[in-house]
């Protein structure tokens, strides 16, 4: 075939958004009239959250039920204690329906369409211009969720999850955002000096969306974008990555991953964990693991150092707790000392992992008094000599020995040496709260040669005491 030259091709074209199955859209009611007709208590729902949104909402419902009754005269809402008509619906900017049947639903439909009215009938799909989503309410800043009525449950369940991350606090941020815009414009900056305000503004709610946004803070970030601001100040936060579970990080990590610059993280954090910081953020593993050399603590705290100078948001996220085993004394003076702030987020420690997989209380009030956390590798990498050996064979004690797998033979000699009861329950949990978890149960006498033999690969703690027989 040959190919015709004045015939021009398309070009290629720009990705297209995909399809949507509902326009999300947020109508502005404050006001207006909108017409509800029926007297259930999901008639009154939707009349409330129509109040909600400022509405002036009129009710038609012959036989209202007691929440509306219970709605009406307050001066927002108010219910004509009898049946819809067509010409009610009449300039209304939405009309919404609890219907008995079909028939009447179909009525309703039709009347609203010769009005021009937007409307949605209750649990009808099918005569339904616009549904209603799930809602965040962070008012200015709203979220609507919607399944396009596929999976409401589901619907019900994401909105959970995003109530859940995103802080109360942002109502205050965005009400902020509201009230200080008219301040911004008044500076005739150029769009990128205003785009500068307004990212600052955004990471500084980010950062603090505990606290209510200031004067102060709205002054020095208009003195910023009048060109007189500091350079953009680094910051690091350690945080803890729980043992694996990516569902056990804090609000507070998840909050920090998602607005970090770039994470420096340890190999014991799932990747998965890893994955959750920002999309644009760079990620930098720093790992220690087990006895493979890789980087030095002088290096991870010297990079520490330079990305906070560099402007940096710098998240160092550490497995478990950071300030348990993770040696955090060190980068936080580190970084303390380079004249930057550390924040630290405390995070679930291997210990709290590994009495979940083995469903016991590590201070079972019927067996233990003292509950000791200890490592098993010196800076050496040999067992500690200076351990507190009498303690550790307290029979009423339960131990959890961090990073003991390689002297755990040593170990357990010197427990029984020190009078340690051979008999004692102990156990060994590898990769506590991930999905391949496993957990062997032995006599502490007994546990070198299981665990021995089982050739763990993963993170290992060693749980020691009384409380380990409850859970068997
Ligand atoms: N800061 C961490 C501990 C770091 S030391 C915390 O609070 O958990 C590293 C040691 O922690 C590992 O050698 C292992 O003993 C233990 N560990 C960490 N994650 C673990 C997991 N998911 N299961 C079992 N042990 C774990």
């Amino acid at each position: 075939m040959t190919e015709d030259k004045n015939i021009r091709r398309p070009e290629p074209r720009p990705e297209r958004m995909a399809a949507l199955a509902a326009l999300p859209v947020f109508f502005k009611l404050a006001e207006k009239p909108c017409i509800v007709a029926g007297g259930t208590p999901g008639a009154a729902w939707k009349a409330e959250l129509l109040a909600a949104a400022g509405a002036q909402v009129r009710v038609f419902a012959a036989e209202p039920c007691a929440e509306l009754a219970a709605l009406a005269g307050d001066g927002v809402i108010t219910v004509f204690p009898r049946a819809w008509r067509a010409d009610d619906l009449s300039g209304a900017a939405l009309a919404i329906a609890d219907c008995a049947d079909e028939g009447e639903a179909r009525d309703f439909r039709d009347a609203a369409r010769k009005n021009g009215v937007p409307v949605n009938i209750v649990d009808r799909p099918a005569f339904c211009d616009f549904q209603f989503g799930a809602i965040v309410n962070r008012s200015p800043l709203v979220i609507g969720i919607s399944t396009d009525g596929a999976a409401p449950v589901f619907g019900q369940a994401m909105r959970a999850k995003i109530e859940a991350v995103l802080p109360h606090g942002f109502q205050r941020w965005a009400q902020a955002a509201r009230d200080w815009r008219a301040a911004v414009q008044a500076l005739h900056l150029d769009f990128r000096a205003r785009r500068n305000f307004w990212e600052r503004f955004t990471r500084l709610a980010l950062d603090a969306p505990a606290r209510a946004p200031t004067l102060e803070d709205r002054e020095t970030l208009l003195a910023g974008a009048r060109g007189a601001g500091d350079a953009k100040k680094g910051s690091v936060a350690l945080v803890g990555a729980g043992p694996g579970d990516p569902e056990l990080l804090t609000l507070k990590a998840v909050r920090l991953l998602q607005s970090a610059d770039v994470v420096l993280h340890d190999d014991l954090v799932s990747p998965v964990i890893v994955e959750m910081a920002r999309r644009e953020a760079d990620r930098i593993a720093v790992g220690k693991r087990g006895y493979k050399p890789s980087c030095t603590q002088e290096e991870i705290s010297g990079l520490l150092v330079e990305l906070a100078r560099a402007g940096k948001k710098v998240v160092r996220l550490k497995g478990g707790d950071p300030m348990i085993f993770g040696r955090a004394g060190e980068e936080i003076s580190a970084v303390r000392d380079a004249g930057f702030e550390v924040t630290v987020v405390p995070g679930v420690t291997a210990a709290s992992g590994a009495a979940a997989a083995l469903n016991i209380s590590l201070t079972h009030r019927d067996h233990a008094r003292r509950l000791q956390f200890i490592t098993a590798h010196a800076r050496d990498g040999k067992l500690p000599v200076d351990l507190d050996w009498h303690a550790l064979a307290d029979r009423a004690a339960t131990s959890v020995v961090y990073m003991g797998v390689k002297t755990l033979p040593l170990l357990v000699a010197r427990l029984l040496a020190e009078g340690l009861d051979p008999a004692t329950p102990a156990a060994m949990v590898e990769r506590a709260t991930r999905e391949d978890e496993r957990v062997l149960y032995a006599a502490i006498s007994e546990l070198p040669g299981v665990v021995e033999a089982a050739k763990p690969r993963g993170p290992c703690l060693v749980v020691i005491g009384m409380v380990v027989g409850e859970g068997k």
